[in-house]
């Protein structure tokens, strides 16, 4: 009979697959079995959530694992290097997304910024200070008066 290696699958940490130097041990080293462990938890938390294992990615389109609660996008989470499962294509489409949506708001802040009294007759800005809700009126003078206006004309 020929002599066949040791399959040597075993003496592979379960979490980094990196050798182990002691065969019956399941991990090379205390913080991959953290690792692990921390990962057990999480898998039973995001299972009691109800939420899967994988998502598809809200900017790229891409499969990515699941590895906070609230992640809905692969470059959502960064590991402990600071890396995030993120494609450059995920990276361009979320600063795109992220232009507009700033573009976006930029108009919403102009719009608000050179709004008109809605006041009967009259024509000053409504004054909207950049912060808050948006701003109708100069005065309340001006909002009774329309208020008024409006009775008067139903
Ligand atoms: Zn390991
Ligand atoms: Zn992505
Ligand atoms: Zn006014």
């Amino acid at each position: 009979m020929g002599f066949y290696p040791a399959i040597d699958h075993e003496d592979r940490c379960i979490q980094c697959f990196s050798k182990i130097q002691h065969p019956q041990e399941r991990y090379c080293s205390a913080s991959c079995q953290q690792k692990a462990y921390r990962q057990r938890k999480f898998d039973e938390l995001r299972k009691r959530a109800g939420i899967p294992a994988t998502k598809l990615c809200r900017f790229c389109g891409a499969v990515f694992m699941v590895t906070s609660l609230k992640q809905d996008a692969c470059s959502d989470v960064e590991d402990e290097d600071g890396e995030t499962e993120a494609s450059y294509e995920c990276i361009e489409a979320r600063e795109a997304y992220e232009d507009a949506r700033d573009d976006a708001l930029a108009a919403v802040a102009k719009a608000r910024r050179n709004a008109v009294c809605a006041g009967p007759d009259c024509d000053k800005p409504a004054g909207w200070s950049g912060n808050g809700r948006p701003r109708k009126f100069c005065t309340n003078r001006c909002k009774t008066r329309e208020m008024r206006a409006r009775k008067a004309g139903a």
